[in-house]
């Protein structure tokens, strides 16, 4: 069970009132809290760090572990199918939980079916590579669609209005938008079996928000810390995020991919696993993993049908 925020030293009833408010209600919640966004709460940068120390040594986080149990922890890390074989090959088993994947590629490149893909996946067993759990789905694009949720369920053997059911979906209206909803994630992540966060796309907003570079600074920082929360969502709630990004255009390059990943240095680091999506002839698109600290380079080739994505 989650420890309430006030059985940590040094929160009392007023301080509990104070975290609570502001979505932390949890030792769990603060452990994987950063100084800043605490002290802003509670007013004091170094009792924040001093109740952020409190959790982690609670939770046996604050120093270091043997590499063995780096590897038991890892073994605990859970896996979605995509539905693709070599799709779930390429990525080690499928995309894994307590990491951010991040889905790049240009427009019509399959992102979004990949996601709504994923949020029919994970809603099957165990046995058939799902995790038998929900789905949240933030939507900044106006790109979700319940019908293609219906046909991927039905042609994986669910029932279609079970399958809506079971994802919570979000339209955001804004960069703000948008992050007050990873926080209201967060009370529907505690309430309800949910293995799957979708944010499509991340960057969107941001993009239309901050153009140019007089923006650029400020862009980062907010992008900065939406994706933390969302890597904190994961870690500590032990879930799968998945975020779609896109790419833009390189004039000064000559030779080699003139495309590059949208969001910069940000999604580049935030990003556990970076998978990038490209069209090849009709409805087969390429898949390649770039970036990974342990997956080897590589591509493979899926399909998009009626039926969803397919080997
Ligand atoms: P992105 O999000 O990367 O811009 P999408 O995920 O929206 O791209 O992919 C769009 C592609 O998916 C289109 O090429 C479209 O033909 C294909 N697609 C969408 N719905 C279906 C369907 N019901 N049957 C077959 N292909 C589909
Ligand atoms: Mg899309």
């Amino acid at each position: 069970p989650d420890l309430d925020v006030e059985e940590l030293e040094g929160v009392g009833k007023v301080t509990g009132a104070k975290l609570k408010e502001k979505g932390f209600y949890t030792v769990k919640d603060v452990a994987f809290a950063s100084v800043k966004e605490l002290a802003e709460i509670i007013g004091n940068e170094e009792r924040a760090l001093q109740i952020i120390e409190a959790a982690r040594k609670m939770l046996g986080l604050h120093s270091f572990i043997s590499a063995l149990e780096v590897y038991e922890r890892r073994k605990k890390i859970r896996r979605i199918s995509t539905g693709v074989r070599s799709l779930d090959e390429l990525l080690g088993g499928g995309i894994e939980t307590r990491a951010v994947t991040e889905v790049v590629g240009e427009f019509g490149s399959g992102k979004t079916q990949l996601c709504h893909q994923l949020a029919v996946m994970v809603q099957l067993p165990e046995e058939r590579g799902g995790l038998g759990a929900k789905a949240i789905y933030i939507d900044t694009e106006n790109t979700f669609r319940p019908e293609r949720i219906m046909q991927m369920a039905r042609a994986r053997g669910l029932d279609p209005d079970q399958a809506l059911n079971n994802i919570f979906y979000a339209r955001a209206y804004s960069s703000d938008h948008q992050m007050i909803l990873v926080e209201h994630a967060k009370s529907i992540v505690k309430q309800h079996n949910v293995a799957l966060i979708v944010v499509d796309s991340v960057i969107a907003h941001f993009r239309s928000e901050f153009p140019g570079r007089e923006n650029l600074a400020e862009r980062q920082q907010k992008l900065n810390k939406h994706v933390a929360d969302l890597l904190r969502l994961a870690d500590a709630y032990d879930v799968a995020v998945v975020i779609t990004n896109q790419v833009m255009a390189q004039p000064d390059v000559f030779f080699g991919n003139p495309l590059r990943p949208a969001g910069g240095n940000i999604l580049a680091h935030g990003a556990t696993y970076r998978l990038w999506l490209r069209k090849s002839k009709e409805n087969i698109r390429i898949a390649k993993i770039f970036d990974s600290p342990y997956h080897p380079e590589g591509e493979v080739s899926f399909r998009i049908t009626e039926e969803g994505l397919i080997d």
